[in-house]
């Protein structure tokens, strides 16, 4: 880490580098439950706030039946989940998947219609996941033709079935020992950790028959669930927990962008950021970190023109979070 060098030594070339996650965390972790359960908002929503930690919920708010009803709790998914800082995902209308294209037109971009309705302040891109087990003119997701795919390209959507996305299903089989070890190989390696719930709470009558038929089992007990959230916080200066969607923008970002240093005065240091990621989709911020010499006693921060704020993460070493676009960097010397 920059604070543990010795920065006088630091050559104004390597002073300044794009950071690997968000606010220099040294790895990022994503929560997304799907199928929005009861158990998701009478439990899960209200811990996850407790602890101001900002997960994905994946609906369906076609899907209304005795066991699972969108409609039961509407107001709160449309008009509270957004507010509390979470965000919801393309999981289609109702996770039966299609007959036909048009069938899938309707199934993917109805959903994405209502999401970009309940989130006016942010772009169109987000997530999608499609219904497990469903099949869109007779095949599974990830083996259905491109027309099935460009739809999900034509309505901003990340395919999260495409086979790029790890993730780990969290269930009442696995022990406290086997998510720390998750989140601790996360923090070591600098990856991203998604880990994916559906039923938190105690199994049913009917969970058992499920599991009985299918072999699946997608229940992760409540007490399982607030000893996750409690080895979460007592980690969590590390770790970037954040919606899915902002750490798919941030890692994209990240690996479409370079520093490049361009000179060094008295006065000040100039970079230049180049980004090849569209700012009108990929517009999470980038973070920069700076290693402060020892004769720097303050420094001011600009992209392009915009002044920019500066926090302090260590005695030697600064956040500036800048905007994902091509730009002049400037370190100017007070
Ligand atoms: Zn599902």
């Amino acid at each position: 880490m920059p604070s543990q060098m010795n920065s006088s030594k630091i050559l104004p070339t390597e002073r300044l580098s794009i950071s690997k996650w968000y606010s220099a965390k040294r790895c990022a972790i994503s929560l997304r439950f799907d199928d929005n359960l009861d158990s998701h908002v009478n439990l899960v929503i209200p811990q996850l706030n407790k602890y101001d930690i900002k997960a994905t919920f994946m609906i369906n708010p076609g899907r209304n039946n005795f066991i699972i009803s969108y409609k039961r709790h509407q107001e709160f998914w449309e008009k509270q989940v957004p507010v509390m800082g979470h965000r919801l995902g393309n999981h289609t209308w109702n996770h039966k998947g299609a007959k036909n294209l048009e069938e899938a037109e309707y199934e993917i971009g109805e959903v994405s219609e209502l999401l970009w309705n309940l989130y006016p302040n942010e772009n169109k891109l987000n997530v999608f996941a499609s219904g497990g087990g469903e099949t869109w003119g007779g095949r599974r997701w990830h083996k259905a033709s491109f027309q099935y795919k460009q739809l999900a390209e034509k309505f901003f959507l990340i395919d999260l079935y495409s086979g790029e996305h790890k993730r780990i299903e969290l269930n009442s089989n696995f022990a406290q020992k086997d998510w720390n070890f998750m989140i601790d190989d996360s923090i070591e390696n600098g990856t991203h950790q998604a880990f994916v719930f559906h039923k938190i709470g105690d199994k049913s009558s009917i969970d058992f028959l499920k599991e009985f038929i299918t072999g699946y089992n997608n229940c992760f007990s409540s007490n399982k669930f607030l000893d996750f959230l409690a080895d979460l916080e007592s980690k969590k200066d590390k770790i970037w927990i954040a919606p899915l969607i902002d750490i798919l923008k941030y890692e994209r970002e990240y690996k479409s962008s370079e520093l490049q240093f361009i000179s060094n005065s008295d006065s000040e240091l100039e970079y230049v950021l180049n980004v090849n990621t569209d700012l009108s989709l990929y517009d999470h911020p980038l973070s920069l970190v700076y290693s402060i010499v020892n004769t720097e006693k303050h420094i001011k921060v600009f992209q392009n023109e915009t002044e920019l704020e500066i926090s302090k993460i260590f005695e030697n070493c600064r956040v500036i979070n800048v905007q994902p676009k091509s730009s002049s960097i400037f370190i100017k010397f007070t």
